[in-house]
């Protein structure tokens, strides 16, 4: 990865968090009518925001993962949805460009992603490959100077919208078990490129999830992603940048559920007094702020964790260590922050069960965090066979 000066993490995260301030009253809307916020991007441009984990050369601001971190709870707190376009288009869209990316990758698509000129996606699962990626059928063959990829990706963070997609296949004529997956940026214009927008959801209403189909898809040999072979080792690596950023976001939850409800316990009076003066409402007070407090922990530890793997990309103890504080940290702020919204929720009453307040809009919006970048299921075998050795793993 290119090293190059940054800028201080206090001027990152003033100017995330005047994005943020400005993105709030559209972006309500945008979720109440339950629609993508066509303002994000600019704005996120405005303000500087998109390129946070890219170097200044390239365009952006060079944030190390803790700043990055901060930057995302920051973000968070404005709704899981806001959150995951982050995810998407940065942890999981850049960031294997950057750290598995050649120079010339790096200058055709990290300045424009930077710009808002190319939004980012990651394209590992299908409708039949979820938890278990290596079960994808999307498969490529060489043609020329070009790759052509056909199959399904399913469930995809900006999958609609994006102007590339960093995506995953077998080679065509292999079978058994010892093929191996590419990795490929792929450019999402042309007719055998076909996307659309996924919206049965029951939350995050404003993110883009959607799915694509390529048939014989033409992506040139320049754009394979470190050798072929190589995918399976760059999904995995790409998704403790993942990880991080989905804890990171779920603790914004809970210091936005936090303020919230310490607000509504100030004005809200049931029974001749202030609800917050009732023993029971305090009780889920105190559940969230314990939530805030141990998240804040895990996540800050994960973070100094992929910090040190990023200075030290060969070395192999950082990495495992990475590896495993995100998911554990991962695991333990989207459970915390599914809680933290349901004891808000509760203090909120009749009020909290709805779209028009920002604790129900968490409570709807924060539950697939418990699924996306490796369900609770998958994490929990990943940590506990970390624990007990190789010979204990769960599945390869
Ligand atoms: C809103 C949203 C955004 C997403 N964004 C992206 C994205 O940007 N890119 C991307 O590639 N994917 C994305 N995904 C997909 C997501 O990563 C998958 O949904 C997730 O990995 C689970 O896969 P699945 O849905 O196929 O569930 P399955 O894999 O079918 O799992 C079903 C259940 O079985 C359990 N299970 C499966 N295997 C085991 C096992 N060995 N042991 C114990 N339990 C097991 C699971 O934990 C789960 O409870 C997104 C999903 C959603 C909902």
């Amino acid at each position: 990865m290119p090293a190059d000066v940054a800028d201080s993490p206090d001027k990152i995260l003033s100017d995330v968090d005047a994005f943020c301030q400005k993105l709030r009253p559209g972006e309500e809307l945008c979720y109440l009518e339950h629609r993508f916020n066509d303002q994000l991007v600019p704005l996120a441009k405005k303000h500087g925001v998109l390129g946070l984990i890219i170097p200044k050369s390239l365009g952006g601001r060079g944030a190390d993962a803790v700043t990055y971190s901060k930057a995302l709870a920051r973000i968070g707190r404005e709704g899981t949805g806001v959150r995951t376009f982050f995810s998407g288009h940065c942890s999981i869209g850049q960031y294997p460009i950057l750290r598995w990316g050649n120079a010339e990758q790096h200058t055709r698509y990290l300045p424009a992603s930077v710009r808002g000129e190319c939004i980012l996606a990651f394209g590992l699962t299908e409708p039949d490959a979820g938890s278990n990626p290596r079960e994808m059928t999307t498969t490529y063959r060489r043609s020329g100077d070009h790759y052509l990829l056909s199959g399904m990706k399913y469930l995809i963070s900006n999958g609609s919208i994006a102007g590339a997609v960093v995506a995953f296949g077998y080679p065509a004529d292999a079978t058994g078990d010892d093929r191996r997956i590419s990795a490929f940026i792929v450019d999402t214009k042309g007719a055998t490129f076909q996307s659309e927008r996924l919206t049965a959801k029951p939350g995050m209403h404003t993110a883009d999830t959607g799915m694509f189909q390529m048939s014989d898809h033409p992506v040139p040999v320049a754009n394979l992603l470190g050798k072929e072979g190589d995918g399976f080792r760059i999904a995995m690596g790409t998704l403790v940048s993942g990880r991080l950023s989905v804890a990171a976001g779920c603790l914004g939850v809970i210091e936005d559920c936090l303020e919230e409800c310490m607000n509504y316990c100030r004005i809200r009076s049931q029974h001749g007094k202030l609800i917050g003066k009732h023993q029971l409402v305090q009780r889920h007070l105190a559940e969230i702020e314990i939530a805030r407090a141990t998240t804040e922990g895990i996540v800050l530890r994960a973070a100094e964790a992929k910090q040190a793997a990023d200075e030290k990309p060969g070395d192999a103890a950082a990495q495992s260590s990475a590896d495993l504080l995100t998911a554990e940290a991962k695991y333990y702020a989207s459970n915390a922050a599914w809680q933290a919204a349901d004891h808000a929720v509760q203090i909120f009453g009749g009020r909290g069960w709805s779209e028009l307040y920002r604790v129900g809009r968490h409570l709807s919006d924060v539950r697939v965090c418990r699924i996306y970048e490796g369900t609770d299921e998958i994490l929990q075998l990943k940590i506990a066979s970390a624990l007990l050795g190789k010979e204990f793993q769960a599945f390869s």
